[in-house]
């Protein structure tokens, strides 16, 4: 099969900066140096390109997660021409669909399926794609933002003034134009592009499949750490329309930490998040399905499963009557039905469904433990 055209324009783009970045800058460690207020402009502007593109790009226009102030939409819409990813419409038009057709080699346009290298930069480097490059049929939604037509319209332009003036203007107020250029110039993008790259390739392939197996997509801890929360790819790829991927409180979570932040300074609003009972739900099915391939091949296997279908069961049924419950109290909390909500009568039975839902989770977790 002829592979499509390489796009010279991106091979020599990202060959070079990644040459700069790689040579030039240890080069120029070693030789000159650089000023510790260059290194630590550098790093803010890495953050700030990842944060505009985790924040801005993906859990806003991509995905609509929550609604933000339009200071905020500017801020992270420069910020992503800065990173060099493409126009807002077009990046998120890619990544509506490769959540839609994910894996699927035809369509997603960095489909895991096709490697690591393709799902990671290769997609980039051939014109693989090339009937759909100006289609936006899919953000239709989203070209109502001004900020994202005109982030569109002026993107080249942007991205020179951006990727070249702050560079420079940083290099020549610090008294070290090579080594801003070099620091805030070239790593600052070449690592931004990567760690974000890291998100279609590397978090489709290592770590855990939590809640789905269903599609590539892994959550793992150290892939968040260096994408600003994005790492917890298993999460977001079934719930994609929650403003978090880390929904512990402590997983590493900057993105959502960020939004949520500026919920409090009423900079974004509307956050979305999925309902508890669906998540707990999916982590079960996923235990379930794991403890059941073990137990096939255990000497006991058809009481131990038929036990194991019930524990199952039994805590799902757990979980919709604690969850319909607790929905209940909220709501007469909401419209003050009742005078004394803390003391009625279905409060009791919200909290023995509560005492009831961990006492099941405990015998399912020690079944579970003990034999998967
Ligand atoms: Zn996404
Ligand atoms: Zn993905």
């Amino acid at each position: 099969m002829n592979k499509p055209k390489l796009l010279w324009i991106n091979v020599s783009f990202f060959l070079i900066t990644f040459l700069v970045a790689f040579i030039g800058v240890p080069y120029w460690a070693f030789t000159h140096g650089f000023d510790d207020s260059v290194i630590i402009f550098a790093i803010i502007c890495f953050i700030y390109c990842g944060m505009s593109i985790t924040t801005g790009y993906h859990r806003l226009w991509s995905h609509k997660t929550y609604q933000a102030h339009w200071s905020l939409r500017l801020i992270f819409a420069l910020g992503g021409a800065f990173a060099l990813q493409n126009s807002i419409l077009h990046w998120c038009s890619d990544h509506r669909i490769h959540h839609k057709h994910v894996d699927n080699n035809d369509v997603d346009p960095y489909s895991a399926k096709m490697g690591f290298w393709y799902s990671h930069i290769g997609w980039m480097l051939r014109e693989y794609q090339a009937s759909r490059y100006s289609d936006y049929s899919n953000v239709r939604d989203i070209q109502k933002d001004p900020i994202v037509r005109w982030q569109h319209k002026y993107y080249l332009l942007l991205v020179l003034l951006l990727n070249i003036g702050i560079p420079l203007a940083f290099g020549l107020y610090s008294g070290d134009v090579i080594g801003s250029l070099l620091l805030v110039g070239f790593l600052r993008l070449v690592l931004s592009h990567h760690t974000t790259f890291f998100i279609n390739s590397l978090a489709h392939v290592w770590g855990k499949q939590t809640y789905t197996d269903k599609n590539t997509a892994r959550d793992n801890g150290f892939i968040a750490f260096l994408t600003f929360g994005e790492g917890y790819h298993n999460f977001h790829h079934i719930f994609e329309n929650d403003y978090r991927n880390g929904i512990r409180w402590w997983q590493f979570d900057p993105t959502k930490w960020l939004i949520k932040s500026c919920e409090y300074l009423r900079l974004t609003s509307k956050l979305r998040v999925s309902p508890e009972d669906r998540i707990a739900k999916a982590k079960l099915a996923m235990v379930l399905k794991r403890s059941q391939q073990k137990l096939q091949s255990h000497p006991d296997a058809e009481k131990l499963l038929e036990r194991l279908q019930y524990e199952y069961d039994t805590l799902v049924n757990k979980i919709n009557e604690y969850y319909a419950a607790r929905k209940q109290v909220f709501a007469i909390k909401k419209q003050k039905l009742v005078n004394d909500v803390e003391n009625s009568e279905l409060m009791k039975q919200y909290q023995e469904l509560k005492v009831l839902l961990a006492e099941q989770q405990r015998s399912w977790q020690l079944f579970t433990e003990k034999f998967a």
